[in-house]
C-alpha cells in the first residue's frame, strides 16, 4: 500500500531527550522553554522578525482577522484547503470569490479590483502548493485601495522569493506545522508579522488577552504545548534535507510523466521552491475519477487536493470561479512524502501511466 502522505518521524530516541528534559522540569506548556527556543530557531530559519507559535494554522487566520479588526467583505481564493474561507465565516467576515491564474494556480491578481467595494477591508490569499501569489501585484493593489493583506502561507514553509521567505509579505502570514506538512510539530501552527503593534496584539490574543492579572483585550487559547515543541525542534534542522528529497521526488515524476496529457502547475522566476505537493490536473473529471480508482485498486493512494473550489461548498453564496472550478475537478495529489522511496515513486508513475491508458481506452 502506498499512502498519499506520511508524517516524518524523528528517530525516536531523539524525541526521548526532549520528553526526558519535560519530565524533569514537569512545565508541560504555557510559554515552556522548548516553545520559546522552538521560536527563536524559526525567527532564525525564516528570517523574519515577528512569530508566533500556535495550536494550528487555521485558528491563526482567524486571529489575524480579530487583530486587523475586520468585520465586512474579504477578497479571498477560492482555490485552497476549506480552513481559509472558514476561517473568514467563522469571524462574521464574508468572502468574496476572485478566481484564480491557471498557471500558478493562487488568485489572479488582474481579477481583484473589479471585486474591490466600499464594504472590501482585506484579501486573503493562499500560496497554492507553496507556490508564491503574485506579491508585488498584491501589495500594490492593497496599498492603492487601504486594504490589509492576509497570507495563508499553510503550504510555503521555507520557500523564498527573491532570496527572502515569502513569509515577510503581507500584514500577517499564517502557517500550518500540521503532520501532514512539510515540516510539523504534529499539531501546530505559526503566525507572522513584521508590525510591533500587531505583533503585541497577537501575543496577548494568543493567551486569553492577559499578563498575570493585567488584563487587557479579548483573547483565546492559542498557545502550543513543549510536547509540540520538541517534535518542531527534532525537525526544523532536517528541513533542507527534506527539501531536497522532495526536489529530487519531483525530478523523478516530472521525467516520468513527462509523456502523459496533464497539466503541471508553474513556479515563477526567483522563487525558491520547497515542493510541498505533487500536484497533477487531469484534461476532465472522468478521467481524474477512473484513474483515482484504479490507482487504489491497486494500493496507491491520491488525494483530490483542493476540491470542490471553495465558492460551491454548501453554507457559501459564492461567486462563480470557472478557472478554480475546473482546476479543482481535475486535480489529483500524487504520493508525496520523505521516506517515499524513488522505486515506490517509479511504481506511482507506471501504474499512473496504465490507468490512464485504461481510461482514455474505455471512455
Ligand atoms: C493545512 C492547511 C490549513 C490548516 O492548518 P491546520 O494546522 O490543519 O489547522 C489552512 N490552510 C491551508 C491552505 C492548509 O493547507
Amino acid at each position: 500500500m502506498i499512502p498519499v502522505n506520511k508524517s516524518y518521524l524523528p528517530p525516536m530516541e531523539e524525541y526521548n531527550t526532549y520528553l526526558e528534559k519535560i519530565w524533569e522540569s514537569a512545565w508541560l506548556t504555557n510559554n515552556g522553554q522548548m516553545v520559546r527556543q522552538l521560536e527563536h530557531d524559526l525567527k532564525e530559519y525564516l528570517g523574519v522578525k515577528h512569530l508566533f507559535f500556535t495550536t494550528n494554522g487555521t485558528i491563526v487566520l482567524q486571529m489575524a482577522i480579530k487583530a486587523l479588526n475586520l468585520s465586512q467583505k474579504i477578497i479571498t481564493t477560492p482555490f485552497s484547503y476549506v480552513a481559509t474561507t472558514s476561517a473568514i465565516l467563522w469571524e462574521n467576515c464574508t468572502p468574496v470569490f476572485v478566481d484564480i491564474d491557471p498557471q500558478t494556480c493562487c488568485i489572479d491578481p488582474n481579477k481583484i479590483e473589479a471585486a474591490i467595494t466600499e464594504e472590501t477591508e482585506a484579501i486573503m490569499a493562499t500560496h497554492v502548493y507553496g507556490i508564491p501569489c503574485d506579491l508585488e501585484a498584491i501589495q500594490e493593489i492593497a496599498e492603492k485601495h487601504g486594504l490589509k493583506v492576509i497570507y495563508d502561507a499553510a503550504h510555503a514553509f521555507g520557500v523564498n522569493y527573491k532570496g527572502e521567505s515569502v513569509l515577510k509579505y503581507g500584514d500577517f502570514s499564517t502557517v500550518s506545522f500540521h503532520a501532514t506538512k512539510l515540516f510539523h510539530t504534529i499539531e501546530g501552527g505559526a503566525i507572522i508579522t513584521d508590525d510591533d503593534d500587531l505583533a503585541r496584539a497577537i501575543d496577548l490574543s494568543r493567551s486569553f488577552g492577559h499578563k498575570g492579572d493585567d488584563h487587557f483585550a479579548l483573547g483565546i487559547n492559542a498557545k502550543n504545548s513543549e510536547y509540540h515543541a520538541a517534535m518542531g525542534l527534532c525537525n526544523l534542522p532536517r528541513v533542507p534535507e527534506f527539501i531536497r528529497k522532495r526536489k529530487a521526488l519531483t525530478e523523478a515524476y516530472d521525467e516520468w510523466l513527462k509523456p502523459l496529457p496533464i497539466f503541471r502547475p508553474i513556479v515563477p522566476d526567483e522563487v525558491s521552491y520547497n515542493y510541498s505537493y505533487y500536484p497533477i490536473f487531469f484534461e476532465n473529471e472522468k478521467t481524474l475519477l477512473k484513474v483515482k480508482q484504479n490507482l487504489e485498486d491497486n494500493g496507491i493512494f491520491a488525494r483530490r487536493y483542493f476540491y470542490p473550489s471553495l465558492n460551491e461548498l454548501p453554507y457559501v453564496k459564492g461567486e462563480s470561479c470557472p478557472v478554480s472550478e475546473k482546476l479543482a475537478r481535475t486535480a489529483l495529489c500524487l504520493p508525496f512524502y520523505y521516506d517515499l522511496t524513488m522505486e515506490e515513486a517509479a511504481l506511482v508513475a507506471k501504474q499512473l501511466k496504465a490507468a490512464m491508458a485504461s481510461a482514455n481506452g474505455n471512455s
